[in-house]
C-alpha cells in the first residue's frame, strides 16, 4: 500500500473563499502528518447548476459535446483556487484538469464511463512532494473531447483515483457529518450511521440519498475500496462503507431516502394482447433510456394504462418514443406526470425479515397519503406518492421503524 491519501471536497465545503482556505488548512494537516495528498474537488457552491441554467436560457436543446465544455469549468476554477490557497500556506500544490492527469473515458457526453487513468504525471508530482489537486468530474475522450462523468461525479473521480494510486484511504467530504439514516435536512432526528456495506450504500445511492454518487459507490464495491464520508466543517469521525457493515445489532432497516427526480409516464388504452409491451419498451430502450417501475393494471375492455417511471432528464426523449409506440401498437394519449416522488427503505436485514412492507405501508396510511405504484428489491421497498406529500412521508416511515437518535 502506499502512502496516498485521496480527499474529495463537495462543493458546499469550497463554496467561498473562507471555506476554501478551511479546506487547505486540512490538507495541509495531513501533509504535515507525511501523508502524499491527491485532493479532488467539485465545483464552487451551486456553479454546475448555474451552468447549466445558462445553457438551458440559450436554448431547450444544448448540444452535449458543448455541455460538457461548459460545466467542466466549475472544477477548473475550484483547483486552481485551492492550489493558491495551499501556496498561501507556505506547501507546494499543483492543479490538473482530467485531461492533464489522464483520466481517459468513453464518449458519452455528460454521463461518460472511465476507461483508464495513466498516473505518470500525478506520481511525478507527489515525488517532488507536491499536493496534487484533480478537478473532479471530468475526463477526456481518445479523441480529447472534454466529458463530464454524470451529476454527482467527483466522488467517482475520487475512488478511481483511489483505485489507480493504490490509495491508502478514500476520503469524501460533504456539509454533513457522515451517511445518516435519512437525509438530515428532513429529518432533523436522523442518526448517522457508523458503517455501511456496499450493497446498503449502494441502494441508497441509486434511491435518491444524494451523499454519494451511485457509480462511485459501484466502482468501491467492485475494487473493494473503502469510503470514508465525512464532514469538511468538523472533525468528527465520519461513516465508513466497506465490504461488510460492522452492525452494533441486527438492523432491519438502515434508511429511508427520497427521490424526486422521477416522473411518471402513462400510455392510455394500450391493447391489452401478448407483444405490446415488448414492443413499446424495446422502442423506449433503443433511445437509450432506462424504465424504472412500470405498473399496468388488469383490462376490462381489452385495453389498459400502462405507466412507467423515467429520470426528469429523459423525460422528452421517453415521451417522443413513447408517442411514437403508442401509435404503432394502437394506444391512446401519453401523458407526463412529474408531481411525483419515491419514498424507499433500505436495509440488508430485510432478506430475512418480513413485514416490513406493511410497516411502511401503514406509516403511509396513517397519515393519508396514497400509494401510486409499489417495487421491491431484495433489501429495499419504494412508493410512489404525491410529491407535496414527501417529507412528511419520510418523516413518518423514518419514525415508524424506530431509526431516530437515542436520547
Ligand atoms: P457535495 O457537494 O459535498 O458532493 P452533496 O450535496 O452531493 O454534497 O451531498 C450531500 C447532501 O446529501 C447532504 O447535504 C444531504 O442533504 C444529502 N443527503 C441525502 N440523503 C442523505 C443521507 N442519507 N445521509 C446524508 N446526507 C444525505
Ligand atoms: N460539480 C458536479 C455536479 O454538481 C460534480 C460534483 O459535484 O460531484 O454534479
Ligand atoms: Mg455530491
Amino acid at each position: 500500500m502506499s502512502n496516498i491519501i485521496v480527499q474529495k471536497y463537495g462543493g458546499t465545503s469550497i463554496a467561498s473563499p473562507k471555506r476554501i482556505s478551511i479546506v487547505a488548512r486540512r490538507i495541509v494537516g495531513y501533509r504535515r502528518k507525511g501523508y502524499d495528498l491527491v485532493v479532488v474537488v467539485s465545483a464552487l457552491g451551486d456553479t454546475t447548476d448555474d451552468l447549466l441554467k445558462l445553457a438551458y436560457k440559450i436554448t431547450p436543446s444544448p448540444s452535449e459535446r458543448e455541455l460538457d465544455m461548459l460545466i467542466s469549468t466549475g472544477e477548473q476554477t475550484s483547483v486552481a483556487l485551492l492550489a493558491m490557497a495551499i501556496h498561501k500556506l507556505g506547501y507546494e500544490a499543483i492543479s490538473f484538469t482530467g485531461a492533464q492527469v489522464g483520466i481517459i473515458t468513453d464518449s458519452s457526453h455528460t454521463k461518460a464511463r472511465i476507461i483508464k487513468i495513466n498516473t505518470a504525471r500525478i506520481k511525478r508530482e507527489l515525488a517532488q512532494k507536491r499536493i496534487v489537486i484533480v478537478a473532479g468530474f471530468q475526463g477526456v475522450d481518445l479523441l480529447r473531447e472534454i466529458t463530464t462523468l454524470g451529476r454527482g461525479g467527483s466522488d467517482l473521480t475520487a475512488v478511481a483515483l483511489g483505485k489507480v494510486l493504490k490509495a491508502k484511504s478514500c476520503e469524501i467530504y460533504t456539509d454533513v457529518e457522515g451517511v445518516y439514516t435519512a437525509d438530515p435536512r428532513i429529518v432533523p432526528q436522523a442518526r448517522k450511521l457508523q458503517s455501511l456495506s456496499y450493497d446498503e450504500m449502494l441502494e441508497m445511492a441509486s434511491l435518491g440519498a444524494q451523499v454519494l454518487q451511485t457509480r462511485c459507490v459501484e466502482l468501491a464495491k467492485r475494487f473493494n475500496i473503502p469510503i470514508i464520508v465525512r464532514s469538511s466543517f468538523t472533525d468528527k469521525g465520519g461513516t465508513m462503507i466497506s465490504p461488510e457493515a460492522k452492525h452494533m445489532e441486527k438492523v432491519v432497516v438502515s434508511a429511508v431516502t427520497l427521490n424526486k427526480n422521477e416522473t411518471k409516464v402513462t400510455i392510455r388504452d394500450v391493447p391489452d394482447k401478448p407483444g405490446v409491451a415488448a414492443k413499446i419498451f424495446k422502442k423506449i430502450a433503443q433511445e437509450g433510456i432506462n424504465v424504472d417501475m412500470i405498473v399496468q393494471n388488469i383490462s376490462r375492455t381489452g385495453t389498459t394504462d400502462l405507466s412507467f417511471t423515467v429520470v426528469k432528464e429523459n423525460l422528452a426523449k421517453t415521451l417522443k418514443a413513447a408517442r411514437k409506440a403508442s401509435k404503432q401498437t394502437g394506444g391512446g394519449n401519453v401523458i407526463a406526470d412529474r408531481a411525483i416522488a419515491r419514498v424507499s427503505v433500505v436495509g440488508v436485514g430485510m432478506r430475512s425479515h418480513s413485514g416490513i412492507a406493511a410497516a411502511m405501508f401503514e406509516a403511509l396510511a396513517e397519515n393519508k397519503i396514497n400509494i401510486e405504484m409499489i417495487s421491491t428489491s431484495e433489501i429495499s421497498i419504494s412508493c410512489v406518492i404525491r410529491k407535496k406529500f414527501a417529507q412528511r412521508a419520510v418523516r413518518a416511515i423514518h419514525k415508524k421503524f424506530k431509526l431516530e437518535k437515542k436520547r
